[in-house]
């Protein structure tokens, strides 16, 4: 998916990378492009499909590649897999992997788009103070306390 948008920009191109979900894509694209969560190039919409988008950092012009629905009826192994129509108990691993080696960039889908960059939130942290409370360094948007202390954090 990552190669296929790829292949779809200019070469030499500054992108940032658009993932619709936060389930696996995002390490694709960090294993397989200079961008990361950590960089701020990744960024991350919970829409919960299965697509990415790869985009000129300026102009947001790029690519948009999905899993294809319409396409995975001729490999019934990922096709039961990808919508969870069967129970894992029952699903057929090496045929699955065979399958999806076989199907290559054959299951997906691929448009031209153009992101928005208005709507694509930075990681600027901005201006930082100590908290009261902790004593540790927060962003100070976050108001009076930091997010630890308002309760924000899982720890037990
Ligand atoms: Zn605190």
């Amino acid at each position: 998916m990552v190669e296929m948008a790829r292949r779809m920009l200019p070469e030499g191109v500054l992108f940032e990378a658009l993932c619709e979900t936060g389930v696996c894509l995002p390490d694709a694209v960090q294993l397989l492009t200079p961008c990361t969560l950590g960089n701020g190039r990744i960024h991350v919409a919970h829409v919960g499909r299965y697509a990415l988008a790869l985009y000129d950092k300026t102009t947001g012009e790029g690519a948009r590649v999905f899993v294809d629905a319409k396409k995975l009826a001729a490999w019934p192994e990922i096709h039961g897999w990808f919508l969870k129509l069967k129970p894992k108990a029952e699903q057929d691993s090496d045929r699955l992997l065979a399958e999806i080696e076989g199907a290559g960039t054959g299951l997906l889908g691929a448009r031209r788009i153009a992101v928005d960059i208005n709507r694509i939130t930075k990681m600027k942290i901005g201006p930082v103070r100590l908290c009261p409370k902790c004593g540790e360094a927060y962003p100070a948007s976050d108001g009076g306390l930091c997010g630890g202390c308002l309760g924000r954090l899982p720890y037990a």
